[in-house]
């Protein structure tokens, strides 16, 4: 009976949804001829290293893995846009094959890893990047309409419209709020494969989503993470979630110091440098700025936190200009909170 009521309080992990519409009525719905740009993580061999049990345990005052390092020249900037700071994810499992009980791993593995990544300190480093951790909500899966199945392919457009598709039919599990925007991360299931999977394990679109129908200031960033076992689901997941919250329209950190054609995000420097850090599946690192250095958090640190929160007073009130408006009241908490502090 324990259990029982355990699951009543908590609710379903991933929620199960048909949407009353079509793929070629979600296609319909995406204005044609816009175009979105990405940030992708590209294909290519995975460069592993085991975390060490002294450093995944954070033996000696070590609060950070440092996987293999990439770039050691790189220099990410702020471009005077946004950042999603604290903004929640919703992972959207897309297709009646995540219904499947032997699809594997199962969306309830995944939301599970996802929950459990976005719980520890694996984003607590992006404070440097003026950005707070995000908390994941309740999985939806789409069991109808189907994304077109292989050897077709899913297109960027078919993406976005599943996202808006979703927000219209009101089937997140709570309101979106206005100031709260959410990052939906569109999950593909094995017999799916988007339009650029021959390049890509997965992207996020620059560009914020409004979803007019349901509210005028509710907006959604999307990103869609293709199928493969949970070490790549989960890698390519940590990777658009640090990179859509850092970079969310394409005018907030990355380094463009090579050319507009040629743009980093803190993700692609650390390009699947990977460790298992004691999860049980791959975390992909991201680059810190500030060590010059790709990096796993694995311990919170109080050190870490309250150096940037009086970073970020001193920096806000120098970008005061800039509109802010996808984070800035949950950031204005942050610089109260520090001027009070300190
Ligand atoms: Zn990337």
């Amino acid at each position: 009976m324990a259990s029982k009521s355990t699951r009543a309080r908590s609710g379903p992990k991933v929620k199960a949804v048909r949407l009353n519409t079509t793929l070629e009525q979600i296609r319909a719905r995406v204005e044609p001829g816009r175009t979105y740009p990405q940030g992708i993580v590209p294909l290519g061999p995975e460069r592993v290293r085991r975390a060490p049990r002294r450093e995944a345990a954070g033996a000696g005052g070590e609060d950070k893995f440092f996987p293999p390092n990439a770039g050691a020249h790189t220099h990410v900037t702020f471009h005077g846009g946004t950042v999603a700071s604290n903004a929640p994810v919703q992972l959207i499992f897309w297709g009646s094959a995540w219904h499947h009980a032997s699809t594997s791993p199962s969306a309830a593995v995944v939301h599970d890893a996802a929950a459990k990544l976005l719980a520890g300190a694996f984003m607590s480093d992006l404070v440097q990047y003026d950005v707070g951790r995000s908390a994941l909500r309740t999985s939806v899966m789409v069991i109808d309409p189907d994304p077109p199945p292989k050897p077709l392919l899913t297109s960027d457009d078919d993406i976005i419209g599943l996202v808006l598709a979703v927000l219209r039919a009101n089937e997140l599990p709570d309101p979106v709020s206005p100031d709260r925007p959410i990052i939906c991360a569109v999950v593909l299931p094995p017999n799916a494969a988007e339009e650029h999977s021959d390049v890509a394990a997965g992207a996020h679109f620059w560009g914020a989503i409004p979803d007019i129908p349901i509210d005028p200031d509710a907006v959604t960033w999307v990103a869609w993470i293709g199928n493969g076992d949970l070490d790549r689901i989960m890698r390519t997941l940590g990777h658009e979630i640090v990179e859509t919250c850092t970079n969310p329209n394409g005018d907030g950190w990355m380094d463009d110091s090579a050319g507009s054609d040629d743009v980093d995000e803190i993700g692609d420097i650390c390009n699947a440098s990977s460790a298992d850090i004691g999860f049980g599946f791959l975390v992909e690192s991201y680059w810190s700025q500030e060590e010059h250095k790709c990096v796993i958090p694995t311990h919170f640190s109080l050190r870490r936190l309250f150096r940037h929160r009086l970073d970020f007073s001193i920096n806000r009130s120098l970008r005061t200009t800039v509109p802010q408006r996808s984070h800035a009241r949950g950031k204005v908490d942050w610089v109260l909170d520090v001027s009070t502090r300190f």
